[in-house]
């Protein structure tokens, strides 16, 4: 039995490469920063209403160390330096998921982009009726 490879066949394997390469890329400042607020705000919308000091302490080394490791160094020390004019809010639900929405909306502004309604926080990340799972 032949085991050589033909001419057809390696063309054929590097233009699959080529196409897994394309739908692989590495996360941009977009798509990491669109995949890491989904998961903050999302993490906000099912934070206690009244949390334990053991979870309020949770939560706030999350945020720190999440600014800290957040892989976008100017992103980074702007949420750091936001942080330190107001700290995180982790006395309830509602206080953590607005400090949250004043933070993106920092962002938003900087920007170009529009304002979030923050009074909308809790429709958009947890109980949209439109949505099949809220
Ligand atoms: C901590 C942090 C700092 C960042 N800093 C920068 C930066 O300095 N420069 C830069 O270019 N990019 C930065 N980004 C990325 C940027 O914020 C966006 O995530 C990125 O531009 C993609 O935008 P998007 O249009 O997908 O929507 P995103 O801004 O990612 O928003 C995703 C969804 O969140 C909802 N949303 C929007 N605003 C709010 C709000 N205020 N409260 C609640 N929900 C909201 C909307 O439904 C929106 O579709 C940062 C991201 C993070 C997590």
């Amino acid at each position: 039995m032949s085991t050589s490879v033909s001419d057809s066949d390696q063309s054929t394997s590097a233009a699959s490469e080529s196409s897994w390469q394309k739908r692989n890329c590495p996360a941009d400042v977009e798509t990491l920063g669109n995949a890491a607020w989904t998961l903050l705000h999302t993490a906000a919308a099912y934070y206690p209403d009244r949390p334990a000091p053991s979870q309020m302490e949770s939560m706030r080394t999350f945020i720190t160390t999440f600014a800290d490791n957040y892989p976008c160094w100017y992103c980074k020390d702007d949420f750091k330096k936001a942080m330190e004019k107001e700290p995180v809010r982790v006395g309830s639900r509602k206080k953590l998921s607005e400090w949250l929405c004043r933070r993106h909306n920092e962002v938003n502004e900087k920007l170009g982009k529009p304002a979030f309604d923050c009074t909308q926080v809790f429709k958009k990340w947890v109980e949209n009726p439109e949505c099949n799972d809220s």
